[in-house]
């Protein structure tokens, strides 16, 4: 067992975690409503999409400006990000290069290592020592103040997916969009709040797990593993070793049987011409003798 470091973060106040803890337990009312095999498929469909938005947009695009786009498109992408309800597009990208900044070290927000698995995952979300935006690391996204509005009012793409789904459970479960306040509730409870609660413990496991289980490839200084059936869930961030490796390849599976699901998404855009520019990883890299761990 990993031996855990003392905090140097404050406390978590419930009181001010009551929209998180919330979201939690809304899935429950399902339980009295009922659910309907279109809420169950929209559970499914809305994980998988907003998978590669977290993956292909706050992650590769935002945090490590892995691939380019049209400022447009990258509205777009952050916009479909925030629908998973994972705060502000310039939040997540902060945090997330203090990760790599700091990774496995006392500084690194998320880090199993030095604080155990719970804090990892979920605590360092309720603790208030990260709950404003570092602008001073996101300055390069700062520039666009469509974002920045964005993530001021981080909550508005996801309350309007919420409604959205409510409307197509009134048309699909009840026969008209009028019935979405009397038959969408259950899709509101199983489409939208049941996949975003998957969606966040299988966002938050890349943050805690990829950092314990599976197999390092390369020598990276810090915890972190490669694993076959988180890339499966996560849609291609299960190769979480090659990654901190090597951060500018938009590819996270750099072998062919790596199989990453955002990836290849992200190539059908570039085929479409709406995303261009994407990384792959240089042969000396990929095959540096001194980095690579031997079996
Ligand atoms: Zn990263
Ligand atoms: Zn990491």
């Amino acid at each position: 067992m990993h031996h855990v470091h003392a905090r140097p973060f404050s406390p978590i106040r419930p009181a001010s975690q009551l929209g998180f803890i919330a979201v939690h337990l809304l899935p429950f009312f399902a339980l009295y409503t009922g659910a309907t095999l279109f809420d169950w498929i929209l559970c499914a469909v809305l994980y998988v999409v907003r998978m590669f938005f977290v993956t292909g947009a706050y992650h590769r695009y935002f945090s490590h400006r892995t691939y380019k786009t049209s400022r447009f498109f990258q509205f777009l992408l952050a916009f479909f990000a925030q629908t998973s309800a994972q705060k502000g597009v310039l939040w997540w990208s902060a945090n997330h290069r203090i990760h790599h900044k700091h990774s496995d070290t006392p500084e690194d927000p998320h880090s199993m290592k030095q604080y155990g698995f719970w804090f990892s995952h979920i605590g360092w979300i309720m603790v208030p020592d990260f709950e404003d935006t570092r602008y001073d690391l996101v300055k390069d996204l700062q520039k666009y103040p469509e974002l920045v509005w964005l993530n001021k009012y981080h909550l508005v793409p996801p309350v309007l997916l919420a409604l959205f789904c409510m409307f197509l459970g009134g048309i699909v479960n009840g026969g008209s969009p009028a019935a979405m306040f009397t038959d969408g509730w259950s899709t509101l409870w199983i489409g939208f709040f049941l996949s975003t609660v998957i969606l966040y413990h299988a966002t938050f496991s890349i943050n805690s797990l990829m950092h314990w289980y599976g197999r390092p490839r390369y020598k990276t200084g810090d915890e972190s593993k490669n694993s076959l059936w988180l890339a499966l869930i996560s849609l291609g961030e299960g190769w979480h070793n090659n990654h901190h490796y090597y951060q500018r390849s938009t590819n996270q599976g750099f072998f062919w049987w790596e199989i990453d699901i955002t990836y290849y998404g992200l190539k059908v855009l570039s085929w479409l011409g709406l995303v261009w520019d994407l990384h792959g990883v240089p042969d000396h890299v990929k095959y540096s003798k001194e980095k690579l761990i031997k079996a």
